[in-house]
């Protein structure tokens, strides 16, 4: 096994990022559920481009052709994590993806935000999509570990959501065989998520539409 293992290398968000990621962590807005919605539907958005970009490249689904996200609760690390075998990120995609304010979504929610007064910044963050970012309501870390279909290398994106995040490559064997794992650490005040009943619910509320199976977890393999 040859190691590609680097050391990380560290970036700043976009300026943007950096004030959205503040905006949110900070906000009163009380419905942090919300991240889970958004995670499930940029999983089932990557697995519904995966299907997309196989009618011309049957091969990039190998013998693992189901479309799936799973979300496994795991209380003894307070961590939730989010995988789907969907199309994965390159290391540009990443860069490209969490790291600036290039999307549509997010980019109508700043400008929301900066047309608002500044007590209406948090009902924004709830009528708009809040996209990934979201994940820094409910953590204090969040891995991201990917691997584009078709690639033979993957990386991990990290961050604290506070200004920077690093991005280094990672063993395919710790990463999925193809597309993208969201490690969530959870503040301890999010405690609860870890538990089945509360997430599996919400889940089941907010992403009952999702047209991508959703497996739960109760613990890692
Ligand atoms: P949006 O979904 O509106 O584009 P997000 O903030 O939710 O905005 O996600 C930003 C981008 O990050 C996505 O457009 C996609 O390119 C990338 N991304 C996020 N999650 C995943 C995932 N699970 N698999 C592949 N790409 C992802
Ligand atoms: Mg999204």
């Amino acid at each position: 096994m040859t190691t590609t293992d680097t050391a990380p290398q560290t970036r700043s968000f976009e300026a943007d990022v950096a004030k959205l990621l503040h905006l949110m962590v900070h906000s009163v807005y009380s419905d942090k559920d919300v991240f889970l919605r958004e995670l499930i539907s940029n999983a089932a958005d990557a697995c519904e481009k995966l299907r997309y970009e196989a009618i011309n490249s049957p091969g990039l689904l190998g013998d693992d052709s189901q479309p799936r996200i799973t979300v496994t609760l795991d209380p003894d690390t307070n961590t939730v994590t989010i995988e789907d075998n969907g199309i994965g990120m390159s290391d540009v995609e990443l860069v490209d993806a969490l790291g600036t304010i290039a999307r549509s979504g997010t980019k109508a929610l700043m400008e929301g935000i900066a047309a608002a007064k500044e007590a209406e910044g948090s009902q924004l963050i709830g009528q708009f999509g809040v996209g990934f970012y979201s994940a820094f309501m409910v953590a204090d870390r969040v891995d991201v570990v990917t691997r584009r279909a078709g690639a033979d290398i993957a990386a991990i994106w990290a961050s604290d959501g506070l200004g920077t995040y690093t991005i280094r490559p990672v063993e395919t064997v710790a990463a999925p065989a193809r597309g993208t794992r969201v490690i969530l650490h959870l503040k301890e005040e999010a405690a609860a998520y870890t538990q089945a009943p509360k997430t599996e619910s919400t889940i089941k509320a907010q992403s009952g539409h999702v047209p991508v199976p959703i497996y739960i977890k109760d613990k890692p393999n």
